[in-house]
């Protein structure tokens, strides 16, 4: 079996980018992007972070399969997969929904990377009994991964970007702005910033339960509440992997002039977001705003194919 090792050079590998424009001159903004994009090319983005200290665990419990859940369409499933093939786990994936006449991108990686496929109807998925049930069968040798990867060793993980960017910014941005699925990545930058600086979030989903879903995530993770936080709920573009023309243009533009690529679902509403944000005049003159690049780019490719772009 291949010995998972932790990466220790993440920040060699997360680099922090300035990004120029004419309307953050106009405003006199300083705005920087950190790339989590680019700390592994499969195991991407915030999906690094969530499955670092569980793969540890998962070894040194000396548990051989790994098991989780997610849609067909799952950055968090498709990372798992890498994972899993690269450090000789046995991988088990219940996929939300019947199964597909034809597999999508991302259900072919994870058949491509030997992961064993099953589905089930959205009504099971949601029963947390049908889950227990389906991952009993496997016995005792598995570690069993929440949906999106996101349970305390997830939020543990995410803490270090902030360990990162304090290391990356001799003087903390005024402003750090994450996405949100599950909410757990936002919750360790939270954590793991405690108290400093302002983040941002920015639900790539519609509903208004973000803000308690944090919250409840870092009662968890360390019982703390912090104040130097909020939700901005308006990017979501009308629900998960929603989207419009403007959206699409905006990431295909973004690519052209920073040669920096957005995924559809997440990181795209993000900028997108934050550079109205500042056409608006939200934020006051001489302000430092830090995007992170949550990474999930594999995700296009299943989009083109959905949505035939
Ligand atoms: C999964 C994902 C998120 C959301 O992370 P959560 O911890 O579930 O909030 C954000 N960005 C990208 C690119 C993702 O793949």
């Amino acid at each position: 079996m291949n010995k998972f090792q932790p990466l220790h050079d993440e920040i060699e590998r997360s680099l922090v980018q300035p990004i120029k424009s004419k309307l953050s001159d106009v405003y006199n903004l300083k705005i920087f992007i950190k790339r989590d994009d680019l700390i592994d090319r499969e195991i991407s983005g915030n999906k690094w972070r969530k499955l670092k200290y569980n793969i540890l665990e998962a070894q040194k419990n000396n548990k051989n399969t790994l098991i989780s859940y997610g849609g067909a369409y799952s950055n968090h499933l498709y990372a798992l997969a890498a994972a899993g093939k690269r450090y000789g786990f046995k991988t088990v994936a219940l996929i939300r929904g019947e199964a597909p006449s034809t597999l999508g991108y991302t259900l072919r990686y994870l058949k491509a990377n030997d992961v064993e496929l099953h589905f089930c109807s959205r009504a099971d998925y949601r029963s947390q009994e049908f889950r227990d049930d389906f991952a009993e069968q496997f016995g005792d040798d598995t570690y069993v991964i929440p949906e999106g990867g996101s349970n305390a060793l997830a939020i543990k993980g995410s803490s270090e970007m902030a360990a990162e960017i304090k290391k990356q910014f001799p003087t903390l941005p005024n402003y750090v702005c994450i996405s949100a699925g599950t909410g757990s990545t936002a919750a360790g930058l939270i954590a793991g910033l405690d108290g400093e600086s302002h983040v941002l979030v920015f639900p790539a989903l519609k509903g208004n339960w973000m803000e308690r879903t944090i919250n409840k995530h870092l009662q968890e993770y360390n019982g703390k509440t912090y104040s130097n936080w909020q939700i901005v709920p308006d990017y979501h573009f009308g629900g998960y992997a929603k989207f419009d023309g403007e959206l699409i243009q905006f990431m295909n533009d973004f690519k052209r002039q920073y040669q920096i690529p957005l995924d559809p679902i997440y990181t795209s509403k993000l900028l997108y977001g934050i550079f109205d944000m500042v056409a608006e005049n939200i934020f006051s003159k001489g302000k430092s705003i830090l995007m992170i690049h949550t990474g999930g780019l594999q995700g296009i490719e299943g989009f083109k194919e959905r949505f035939n772009l």
